[in-house]
């Protein structure tokens, strides 16, 4: 994947909005930067290895449509989930395919 200068200078000035510990969606950086679901996860995985962000994770209930208020900083902490806290239906035992995948600002001020 190749960023065009201006899509950087224009990310880094939208990431200048977030405070530590926000969480961002990686999807809303698409409309700003006309990026694809694709390489926006992918540009935010590269700036995860510098330090700038961690992968924070909520599961997507199939039953009730809900995606879950809890943030979880882990897979293994989103496994160990059963059922869904909004419907308590039971959650699949395929939950990565129910992941979304979103990132929390952890770099200092
Ligand atoms: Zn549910």
């Amino acid at each position: 994947m190749t960023l065009e200068q201006n899509q950087i200078q224009k990310l880094v000035s939208y990431l200048e909005n977030f405070d530590k510990g926000n969480i961002i969606n990686p999807s809303n950086i698409n409309s700003k930067l006309g990026l694809k679901d694709k390489e926006s996860q992918k540009l935010f995985s590269v700036l995860s290895s510098f330090g700038a962000f961690q992968h924070v994770y909520r599961y997507y209930c199939p039953n009730c449509n809900n995606l879950s208020y809890e943030i979880y900083n882990s897979l293994d902490e989103i496994n160990k989930v059963e059922e869904c806290e909004e419907c308590y239906h039971d959650l699949p035992q395929e939950k990565y395919k129910y992941i979304a995948i979103y990132f929390k600002v952890i770099r200092d001020e």
